[in-house]
């Protein structure tokens, strides 16, 4: 069989090709692919085939998808560009005879008001209109998001947000990956949807004891208000456009848009995901 990722020279598609062949698929079924040929060259040295990509360029993803038998599209990460970017690679994929494309979106992406959603779900429906079979991660949040707030914790104290009694189930990138591996490699995910999260959804709360274990020094919650985050993130130099991200995401999680609920990542990696103070470790 032979799978091509995308995103391969990102942190998710790394992580994906290096699951892959922890599952027993040989490097040579499977071609990683990206933009950044650097990146490329270091996986080459696993063995498997690389290709140069972009998704704004179909000629170079028809001569990618050419002869595969499965897609990994990892969405992208250009936002705001995504719809056409993602409906090129499916456009490419469909003529090139690919059997399935296994896509990754967002929590609910069809009926969620998280302001991702939006262009994970006019790429789901590309992908249906495509007439390709299709598998849909809707992956939940990475834990390794809160890079920077395990940062902060070991400067300041503090865990800051505006997200209120919001719960995240967050997830390490690494369960996401295994799930993807799993999905690519066995049967039965033949035009399925899937609710990808971590299984605890933690509050603000529970994150500051987290980071208290992570950092080694007692770090206390700070919920402020979303003007009092964007006084405090526009004051620390941040630039608008940023700083509106931020704090709508903040927003969204305060609605419970990241709070999971569902157990499909678990049950699809056969074990529990992995616990949020350990993902925090792994960043730390
Ligand atoms: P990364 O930023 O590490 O990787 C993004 C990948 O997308 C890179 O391989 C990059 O290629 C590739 N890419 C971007 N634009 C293009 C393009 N025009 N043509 C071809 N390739 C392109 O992100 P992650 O690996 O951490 O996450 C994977 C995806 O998950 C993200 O792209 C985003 O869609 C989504 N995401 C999800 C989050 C969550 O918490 N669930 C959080 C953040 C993102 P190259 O580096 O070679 O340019």
């Amino acid at each position: 069989m032979s799978i091509v990722v995308t995103g391969a020279t990102g942190q998710l598609g790394r992580l994906i090709v290096e699951h892959l062949i922890n599952r027993g698929v040989a490097p040579a079924e499977i071609t990683a692919v990206g933009r950044n040929s650097a990146r490329l060259a270091d996986l080459a040295a696993t063995g498997v085939a690389t290709a140069v990509i972009d998704y704004t360029d179909p000629a170079s993803l028809a001569a990618a998808f050419a002869g595969a038998d499965v897609l990994m599209l990892v969405s992208g990460s250009e936002v705001g560009q995504r719809v056409a970017q993602h409906t090129n690679a499916i456009t490419a994929a469909a003529a090139a005879g690919v059997g399935r494309i296994v896509y990754t979106s967002a929590p609910k992406a069809d009926t969620s008001t998280l302001i991702l959603a939006p262009e994970h779900k006019a790429t789901e429906e590309a992908l249906r209109a495509s007439g390709v079979g299709f598998t849909i991660l809707r992956n939940g949040w990475y834990t390794e998001n809160y890079a920077a707030a395990v940062q902060q914790a070991r400067e300041m104290g503090v865990y800051l947000t505006s997200a209120g009694d919001g719960r995240v189930a967050s997830a390490s990138r690494t369960d996401y990956a295994e799930a993807a591996a799993v999905v690519l490699t066995t049967p039965g995910h033949e035009n399925t949807v899937y609710e990808l999260a971590g299984d605890i959804a933690w509050s603000g709360t529970e994150m500051a004891e987290a980071l208290t274990e992570v950092v080694g020094r007692p770090v206390v919650f700070s919920a402020v208000s979303p003007e009092e985050h964007t006084a405090i993130l526009t004051g620390a130099g941040l630039d608008g456009g940023t700083v509106g991200f931020v704090v709508a995401l903040d927003g969204n999680t305060r609605e419970g848009l990241l709070a999971g609920g569902s157990s499909d990542l678990a049950t699809l990696i056969g074990h529990p995901t992995t616990p949020l103070v350990d993902g925090l470790r792994a960043v730390a």
